[in-house]
């Protein structure tokens, strides 16, 4: 399907609509209570936006990542945060691309209608960090059956899921010469599993509803597997220029936050009798932010248009999730600057969303390890690791 320039201004400004009803106010209550912002992902789902990227077919708008970055981008400019909810967007590529018809058949038109949730998406643990294949969390096959049994840490919105993807070990680490192996993808319905799963809510410095996830004797049936049993590792890289995209919108949304903000404030706030806007000290670094968010901005739209034209985008993926998350970072600093002791005060919102886009650097993925990506695989040094 062609999107026209027009298409997607449309997009941007429905969206923007959208996220009217959910003025500065509604972010920063929700973020002050630590509570998920149910109204709007609910208003999100019902608009259809958090199913553009699945195909018409199993009733989503089957648009592409460019659709779905502007989605995301216009959240995070609105001050809202898509943290709450982009993980849809994500893992729902995986079960797309690696699912089995009859599982696609079952789950996306209920993801796509909003009745089922897929918001959680399980890899990290505490033993394995960055190193992927370190994972220890074991699924054995017992007939029909998985049994899972292990530990995952920093997984976002496992409370307010129904569905979530894990990245399980089939076979042992020390099993499989080829260290990528004996990986497996379970897509698990959170409400049927059996045994003893334990959700416990970790202490973060940004409202992202992050777990600490235990299993113990997890009983799944074997039809969860996506897939081939032990490819997964690559089923799950397939979806990593995806994910890097998509965060690098969300970070080019809080940029333009951020320049916005931090330029307004600079033109109102008086001080030695006139706008601080008025010193270079102020203004020139606040200029140059945005000249670093607008450019990540055409590496951002470069890395969409290549991925949505099936073309080869890994360098060009790593190049917009580095370049954008740094860039609203140096933006977000630089506006906490302008506001001088009020960026401070919670009444204004930089200090949340200072807090909210400075976790783009580390996660989903740590900007080192970007740059190893781009050292080893583009550059062609050697490998650093
Ligand atoms: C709020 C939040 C939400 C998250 N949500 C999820 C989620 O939903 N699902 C999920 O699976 N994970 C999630 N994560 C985890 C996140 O993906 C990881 O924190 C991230 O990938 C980094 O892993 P780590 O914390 O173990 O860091 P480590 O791997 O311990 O790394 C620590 C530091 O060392 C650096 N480092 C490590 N090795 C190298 C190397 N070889 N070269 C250079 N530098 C290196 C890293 O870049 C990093 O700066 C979330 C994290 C946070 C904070």
């Amino acid at each position: 399907m062609t999107t026209t320039a027009e298409d997607l201004q449309s997009i941007r400004d429905n969206v923007r609509a959208l996220c009217k009803d959910f003025p500065d106010t509604y972010w920063r209550e929700t973020d002050s209570q630590a509570a998920y912002p149910q109204d709007f992902v609910k208003a999100l789902t019902e608009s259809g936006y958090l199913a553009v990227l699945i195909p018409e077919e199993y009733g989503g708008s089957g648009l592409g990542i460019t659709e779905a970055g502007i989605i995301l981008e216009e959240i995070n400019s609105s001050g809202g945060n898509s943290g709450a909810c982009h993980a849809q967007m994500y893992t729902m590529g995986t079960l797309l691309r690696h699912g089995s018809e009859e599982q696609k058949r079952r789950y996306l038109p209920a993801i796509a209608k909003g009745e089922l949730r897929l918001q959680a998406f399980a890899v990290t643990e505490p033993n394995a960090g960055s190193e992927t294949t370190r994972i220890e969390t074991r699924a054995v096959r017992k007939g029909d059956r998985y049994i899972v049994n292990g530990q995952k840490i920093f997984i976002s919105r496992a409370q307010q899921s129904d569905l979530m993807l894990l990245l399980a070990r089939t076979t042992p680490y020390n099993d499989v010469q080829d260290k990528t192996q004996g990986i497996s993808v379970f897509l698990v319905d959170m409400r049927e599993v059996k045994g003893n799963l334990q959700i416990r809510p970790l202490n973060l410095m940004v409202n992202h509803h992050t777990n600490t996830i235990f299993f113990e004797d997890v009983d799944i049936p074997a039809s969860s597997l996506i897939g081939e049993e032990g490819k997964g590792f690559r089923y799950i890289i397939d979806g990593w220029n995806a994910e890097r995209i998509l965060v690098a919108s969300e970070a080019i949304g809080d940029g333009h936050w951020f320049v916005e903000r931090a330029s307004s404030y600079a033109c109102e706030r008086l001080v030695f009798g006139r706008p601080i806007g008025a010193n270079q000290g102020v203004q020139f670094p606040i200029a140059k932010a945005y000249a670093h968010v607008q450019a990540a901005d055409l590496m951002r739209f470069d890395a969409a248009a290549k991925f949505d034209r099936k073309e080869k985008c890994g360098a060009e993926a790593n190049l917009a999730k580095l370049l954008a998350s740094e860039a609203s970072w140096e933006a977000a600093d630089v506006c906490l600057t302008t506001y001088g002791g009020y960026g401070f005060a919670r009444d204004y919102d930089v200090e949340r969303k200072f807090r909210e886009t400075r976790l783009l650097t580390v996660a989903p993925v740590s900007n080192n390890l970007i740059l190893a990506f781009l050292g080893q695989n583009v550059l062609k040094m050697p490998k650093s690791y």
